[in-house]
């Protein structure tokens, strides 16, 4: 799901890695091979409320423990990962691995996270010659060179959906656009700590909230980093990231693929972007010899070019400590690592309390060493290989029939989406090849630096890649991650063992709540390869227009329809669900379930489906897919989904079951109950 155009929620949720107590509250084992009826609330009319009725008394009964933001059954799962990483972890660390291999640099990295002792003992220090670095940048010029050293591939515009650095810009190395065969540079905005323009902005009285704590904040993180005068130094940074703000496209329109497609030489950046001395950025950030870029958002370039002209040095060089801070302050002394949760973690997010450390360390491993880890996590937790197999054939034999039978698309359109479906690569629980960490150079007592050299080394790692031929089988995502993604720029999937298990995968649960669960899931990533973005995609990767006039005509009417159809949700009275932000994930959700079904509809070859507790296959396939979306969320933190994830939040993600013919039949849902949509309201894309 998430990243973007992944199936999951947001790299920020996903980063809320799940502790044990949400597996002590709920049953730690599925022993049901089926539907979870426990989880229902069956006083609710499934028509009224899809939602409530799949999940309800699971709702009633789950507390959101204090150091989450959310609970979910991807939390659940990803606590599972979590733990079985840790185990694997310790083993390694037991296992005394040599010098410079790459168990040792787990080993070190975790051990380094782990000795808080030795973070407070070092006080300052790791910070110091940082400081000192931007104390001594004397003119713009070496501003830029400075901004330029801050560049890092920190970014990922389509297969991870993350559009946010709190660098000056940000890297995304990545087929390109116009030549899927090769590796190219993509330049993204950045410069706010916040997560989206809209904190800047926005006249609501949460974000005026959350503005009011965010200007004390960054004056506590200077003080306690040494800074004097730090009230009126954290007015200017504030100012400076407002203005910043005002330069920044949305994210509805950051995901408009046609838009971004800029390609800017060096010298383009100079006479589009004057005001930031580029050359020196270029040589900061060690990119000199690149000559062109796709430069995803000109006017965001064009407008923080101008603000670095026109705004003191001295406001610059006080962004550039705070930001430094801010990035670091989790390995930093316990002082500013507690500064720095009590808004990122309480203010921003609703958590009560940081999770423990062990799991932090955790998340650190699979975010600097993920494949170490994961390529053990497979060879221990993954088995039902051909299976899944099976299933993904199953769902893209599904959805090459739904495209055969569509009526208002053309035959030429036709042959393009079954070129894209014949040429999809499909990974299944683990990538054929592992990253090469060896340019990373970890030390036993020093998280601070390992931080920072994990940051460059793979910054260097992609621009090594420019220019290269592409790995169309290269995986975004690790075993171990509970989530699934589409790339379309190599026109691939990739389905991570984490997500291949109960309850979204179970092989011994019947087929309808297979096909529900994981089913859908599978089918919501084959379908992004069609929805708004994928569908500007060619079978190569190539950024091109591959429909007829008159089949976008009707594409773009009826996914307008659906878009519609999101904007009447309203988690808060005073916030909406943005049909158009959320539009290509709903769009996956509405094809993924509809696939999903004919491939279960299939499945039982015309036998009729075994009833579990009184429900039908047909129910158990609905009910499970409502339970994929079970979720307890803080309001911070769903507030927070709703402005800056492209996906809805769960509860709706639910209900979109209300556009499927064979749901209405299945729970006999009349005309006048909550969710009910007369036919030709239902919206039908694939
Ligand atoms: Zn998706």
């Amino acid at each position: 799901m998430k990243r973007v155009l992944g199936f999951v929620k947001l790299a920020v949720a996903c980063t809320a890695i799940c502790a044990l107590a949400t597996l002590a509250q709920n049953p730690p084992a599925q022993e049901v091979h089926g539907i979870a009826v426990t989880n229902m609330d069956r006083s609710v009319k499934p028509g009224d409320d899809f939602y409530q009725y799949a999940n309800g008394a699971w709702l009633k009964r789950t507390e959101i423990p204090p150091d989450r933001v959310e609970v979910d059954v991807f939390t659940k799962l990803a606590d599972l990962s979590n733990k079985r990483t840790s185990d694997l972890i310790e083993e390694i660390a037991k296992s005394n691995p040599p010098a410079g291999s790459a168990s040792r640099k787990v080993a070190d990295l975790y051990n380094s996270y782990m000795d808080e002792a030795a973070i407070e003992a070092k006080g300052l220090a790791p910070l110091r010659p940082h400081l000192e670095a931007i104390a001594a940048i004397h003119d713009k010029q070496e501003l830029a060179h400075a901004l330029g050293e801050t560049l890092r591939a920190d970014v990922d515009a389509l297969n991870n959906t993350n559009f946010h650095t709190a660098n000056l810009f940000g890297l995304w190395v990545a087929p390109g656009f116009n030549d899927s065969e090769h590796y190219n540079a993509y330049l993204l905005q950045g410069g706010l700590q916040l997560p989206d323009r809209e904190y800047y902005l926005s006249d609501g009285e949460q974000m005026r909230n959350i503005r009011a704590k965010y200007q004390p904040h960054i004056a506590a993180m200077l003080k306690l980093a040494g800074f004097s005068d730090t009230d009126a130094r954290a007015v200017r940074v504030l100012e400076l990231e407002h203005a910043i703000a005002q330069t920044h496209r949305s994210l509805a329109d950051n995901e408009d693929t046609n838009k971004a497609n800029n390609t800017w030489t060096q010298a383009d950046f100079r006479t589009k972007a004057p005001g930031l001395d580029w050359t020196e950025y270029f040589r900061g950030a060690g990119i000199s010899p690149v000559s062109s870029f796709i430069v995803w958002q000109p006017e965001a370039f064009s407008g923080e070019s101008v603000l670095v002209a026109s705004t003191p040095l001295e406001t610059w060089k006080d962004w550039l400590a705070f930001h430094l801070i801010e990035g670091y302050g989790g390995v930093l002394p316990k002082a500013i690592a507690d500064e720095r949760f009590a808004f990122f973690g309480k203010i921003l997010s609703g958590a009560q309390e940081q999770r423990p450390r062990w799991q932090r360390g955790v998340f650190v491993v699979d975010g600097f060493l993920g494949d170490v880890v994961g390529q053990l996590y497979a060879q221990r937790y993954f088995s039902p290989e051909a299976q899944a197999q099976a299933m993904v054939a199953n769902l893209i034999a599904a959805f090459r029939q739904r495209i055969e039978g569509l009526t208002w698309m053309n035959p030429a359109t036709k042959a393009e989406a079954e070129a894209k479906l014949s040429t999809l690569y499909v990974g299944i629980g683990y990538p054929e090849t592992w990253h090469d960490y060896s340019n990373f150079e970890v030390k036993a007592d020093d998280i601070f630096g390992n931080l920072w050299r994990g940051d460059l080394a793979e910054y260097e790692r992609q621009v090594t890649r420019l220019g290269k031929p592409v790995d169309r089988k290269e995986w975004s995502m690790t075993p171990q991650t509970v989530n699934a993604v589409n790339l379309p720029l190599q026109n691939a999937l990739n389905f991570p063992a984490a997500i291949l298990q109960p309850p979204f995968y179970d092989p011994l649960a019947p087929a309808a709540v297979n096909y529900g669960a994981i089913g859908s899931v599978i089918g919501h990533e084959i379908s992004h390869t069609f929805d708004t973005e994928g569908s500007t995609f060619d079978a190569k990767g190539r950024l091109r227009s591959w429909w007829t006039a008159d089949d976008l005509k009707h594409f773009e009417a009826v996914t307008a329809q659906l878009a519609s159809q999101y904007d009447t949700y309203k988690p808060f009275p005073d916030l909406s669900v943005n049909g158009k932000q959320t539009l290509a994930e709903n769009i996956a959700d509405v094809a993924g379930i509809s696939a999903a079904y004919d491939g279960y509809r299939a499945s039982l070859l015309g036998k009729t489906a075994t009833t579990q507790d009184g429900f039908s296959g047909d129910q158990q396939f609905f009910i499970a897919f409502g339970q994929n979306w079970g979720a307890k969320t803080r309001e911070a933190m769903l507030r927070r989904a709703v402005m800056t994830d492209p996906h809805a939040p769960d509860e709706y993600r639910a209900a979109t079951v209300r556009n499927i013919d064979a749901w209405y039949a299945a729970f006999d849902v009349r005309a006048g109950e909550k969710l009910y949509l007369a036919p030709g309201d239902r919206v039908r894309i694939w």
